[in-house]
């Protein structure tokens, strides 16, 4: 896991704690700007992006970065594994047990490893069934 230094709790970073713990989607920066804005409507997105990037900085949550995608955001610090859908982008936590020696694995082979990221890709049962349905049609 990354550095847990202190980092200041202002009213932003609360506000922006909050809407994040209360979503299992792990939205975009821009939709936590949206809600963030019904509590405070004077925010700024860029304020948002610089206390997102503040507090993943700090361990405070995690962010999940795809390449040339909008980084999503995660209020579960905790390691855990993801499923991407291919179709609808839906991103969701599996329920799984984090794999067991697999940073030592890499260890071994002269890696420093602070920390690891699991995503699976492919078709969410939603997507999977209309792929179906449409097959059968
Ligand atoms: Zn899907
Ligand atoms: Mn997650």
């Amino acid at each position: 896991m990354k550095p847990k230094g202190f980092v200041r709790r202002t009213r932003q970073r609360e506000v922006i704690l909050e809407v994040l713990r209360g979503t299992k989607s792990h939205p975009t920066a821009d939709w936590v700007y949206q809600e963030v804005r019904k509590a405070m409507p004077h925010v700024s997105l860029g304020t948002i992006y610089r206390n997102l990037k503040t507090l993943s900085e700090h361990g405070e949550i995690q962010e999940l970065a795809f390449g040339s995608t909008h980084s999503r955001f995660d209020a579960n610090k905790e390691i855990h594994y993801h499923f991407v859908c291919e179709r609808c982008g839906l991103i969701e936590d599996l329920d799984m047990p984090v794999i067991v020696g697999l940073e030592e694995e890499v260890a071994q082979r002269g890696y420093n490893v602070t920390t690891h990221r699991l995503e699976f890709y492919g078709l969410c049962p939603d997507c999977a069934n209309n792929e179906s349905m449409g097959k059968a049609n």
